[in-house]
């Protein structure tokens, strides 16, 4: 007898229409990228008009995958901008790549959860392999436990939190209250990640000392020591030193190697940030800009920015993994039995569940090998200095910075134009020429004045559209000085 006169239980699409549909969207992502440089890289939207064009009820039965699709390509499409572009050139990209883009969708299709060795023992493994390799890449030492986070907030967050706990032992138990004030220093250059994390640690914005930097954008050693006495004799607590290799702005390096000889001399926790930089260390021309970063408690890198991975994967790279585990682990009664055996994530960190973004580097490392990372590390690094040496070149341009990596920090001055002239005309040449939908770049503020980068991690990206960004810039300065 049929218990039910129709199943209560939902079934999901047939598998014949996802090959059938799995097929055509194989074959959608090719032309995509086929044809990536037809779409305007920034969309030319305002706020809102995606969501006036997009059905925002839902129906009751479900409607077809073609509809659905059909709606992505009429409303969703035409608001994306295409991190994926050649002429994206904005903040730090976040370059993709087609081997980086299967091992994403398959680790979508295995849909594991590595929270415990137990959940994913090949997802658990495979994170310690492949964090191996790249560790050897950029020639740390083995010491150096490895964990992939979502971003490099998120690293950057859980190694201060490491180091909260190193210097006050009890506050996992405790909580802050009624231990004295704690300090993180790092430059004002840095991250605002770091200010974030400041907050969410219970330190505060003030809790983080911005430590001036000398005229190439890095930290002062001298100012870092004053600070930390100053402080010392007060009471306040050093918690940590927050260095970065490749600050957001203009990507200056902080002096390493002195900068870890006063958190020894002081006996404090350092942190590197090299979201951005840390792949350049595969270069062995570019390692002496890394000079004692393997000196480090822990330092964060993003795959995702520029080692052709897509988002999201950012990698904590932890001297002492304990003092890591010590600072989150707690292990719930449901959660028990057997997490003894093989290592559990999810000490490392705040989520619970992981997502396996191992694999995705894993295919990324693989399929380009050591010396085809070098290549596009290195390509992306010869292409900037060659921009940066047009801008020198040119008497109506000013290079900002020096370019160590595959930023370029830089703006128009033009002629006889007053200071207020020149930050209106580079304003002007940033909106005009993001308006082309050839090139997207961004602009930042250093000493006060505006300033354009131009930023390279993009595998699509080559001399061609360099040379092209160069002339849609020269363009623009002559439309914006003209008044147009
Ligand atoms: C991009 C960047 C971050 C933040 O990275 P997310 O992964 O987006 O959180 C932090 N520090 C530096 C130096 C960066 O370049």
């Amino acid at each position: 007898m049929e218990l039910f006169e129709e199943s209560v239980a939902l079934d999901d699409m047939s598998i014949e229409d996802f090959r059938a549909s799995g097929h055509d969207l194989i074959e959608w992502m090719s032309k995509y990228m086929e044809e990536i440089e037809s779409f305007p890289v920034l969309p030319q939207v305002e706020p809102g008009d995606i969501r006036s064009k997009c059905a925002s009820t839902l129906t009751l039965e479900g409607e077809s995958y073609q509809a659905i699709f059909h709606d992505f390509e009429s409303t969703i499409l035409p608001g994306i901008t295409h991190w994926n572009h050649p002429g994206f050139f904005a903040y730090f990209a976040d370059g993709g790549s087609v081997p980086g883009l299967l091992g994403e969708m398959l680790s979508t299709a295995l849909n594991v959860n590595v929270m415990l060795w137990k959940t994913s023992p090949a997802g658990t493994e495979l994170e310690e392999i492949t964090l191996g390799m790249l560790r050897s890449l950029v020639g740390l030492p083995e010491e150096f436990f490895g964990v992939i986070n979502d971003t490099a907030s998120s690293s950057s967050l859980y190694a201060l939190a490491a180091a909260r706990n190193q210097a006050f032992p009890e506050i996992g138990r405790r909580g802050m209250f009624g231990l004295p004030k704690g300090r993180i220093y790092t430059s004002e250059q840095s991250h605002s990640s770091i200010d974030k994390a400041g907050i969410t640690l219970g330190f505060g914005t003030d809790g983080v000392c911005k430590v001036e930097v000398d005229s190439q954008y890095r930290m002062s050693c001298n100012a870092l020591r004053r600070s930390i006495e100053k402080d010392l004799e007060s009471g306040i607590v050093p918690v940590a030193i927050v260095a970065t290799i490749g600050t957001t702005s203009s990507s200056s390096i902080d002096p390493i190697t002195d900068i870890v000889q006063i958190a020894k001399d002081y006996g404090i926790w350092l942190h590197v940030d090299a979201a951005y930089g840390g792949p350049a260390a595969i270069l062995s021309e570019l390692r002496p800009y890394f000079k004692g970063w393997e000196k480090a408690d822990s330092i964060v890198m993003n795959p995702h920015k520029w080692l052709f991975t897509p988002v999201d994967c950012s990698i904590l790279y932890c001297r002492n993994p304990d003092a890591l585990r010590e600072a989150f682990s707690i292990i719930p009664e449901y959660l028990q039995g057997g997490s003894d055996r093989g290592t559990n994530l999810m000490d490392y960190g705040v989520s619970l569940g992981r997502r396996f973004r191992s694999l995705k580097l894993w295919f990324v490392l693989r399929y380009f090998g050591e010396q085809g990372l070098a290549r596009g590390i290195r390509g992306h690094c010869n292409m900037a200095s060659e921009f940066a040496s047009w801008i020198v070149e040119h008497s109506e341009w000013e290079l900002v910075a020096p370019v160590p990596f595959s930023t370029v920090v830089f703006r128009y001055i033009g002629r006889h134009l007053s200071s207020e002239q020149q930050d209106a005309c580079n304003l002007d040449i940033l909106t005009s020429v993001n308006k082309t939908g050839e090139i997207f770049i961004s602009d930042t503020r250093l000493d006060g004045k505006v300033v354009l980068r131009l930023s390279i991690g993009n595998i699509q990206s080559k001399e061609k559209h360099v040379q092209n960004a160069w002339e849609v810039l020269r363009r623009a300065s002559v439309k914006a000085i003209s008044g147009e």
